[in-house]
């Protein structure tokens, strides 16, 4: 395992619920870090390119509808095997088969509205960090 670097997203509907503050704390308490952080408002052309993967699907409209219903707070976490331990402490896509104790047991209300977005691989964080931060904008952690 090695430290690495990941993209997250607390979505509209976990922002419009105010629970910024006790998501962050599930990735802190898990040992993730954030390194970077900015609170957005997605316009259309934004959620359609970061979703592009998405463009065939069915969900496709609706997910760029809700994306840019609200603010959305982006950060890059950090820590030992930081992708898959996000997508752990996330849980699963749909909520109604995620475990309690994961952000989207707890958080999320559907499918489509499912409080966090997490990349999914190395290749994946690497684009979507990109995506939304500088270099510079990326700090250092001292410890
Ligand atoms: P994840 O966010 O867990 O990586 P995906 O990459 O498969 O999931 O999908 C991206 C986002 O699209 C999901 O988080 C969810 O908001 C939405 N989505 C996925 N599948 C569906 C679906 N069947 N119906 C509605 N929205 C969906
Ligand atoms: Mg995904």
């Amino acid at each position: 395992m090695a430290i690495e670097q990941t993209l997250s997203i607390i979505k509209p509907d976990a922002v419009g619920q105010n629970q910024i503050g006790n998501i962050i704390e599930y990735f802190e308490r898990d040992g993730l870090s954030v390194v970077a952080a900015k609170m957005l408002h997605l316009t259309q052309e934004q959620a359609v390119k970061f979703y592009e993967i998405h463009q065939q699907r069915p969900f496709f409209k609706d997910l760029v509808t809700f994306m840019t219903s609200g603010p959305v707070l982006v950060m890059v976490l950090e820590g030992e095997d930081a992708i898959a331990k996000n997508r752990k402490i996330m849980g699963a896509t749909d909520p109604a088969k995620a475990e309690k104790g994961t952000i989207r047991g707890d958080f999320a209300t559907s499918i489509d509205q499912n409080a966090v977005h997490g990349s999914d691989s190395k290749e994946t964080a690497k684009v979507e960090i990109a995506f939304f931060f500088k270099p510079f904008e990326i700090t250092k952690r001292v410890q």
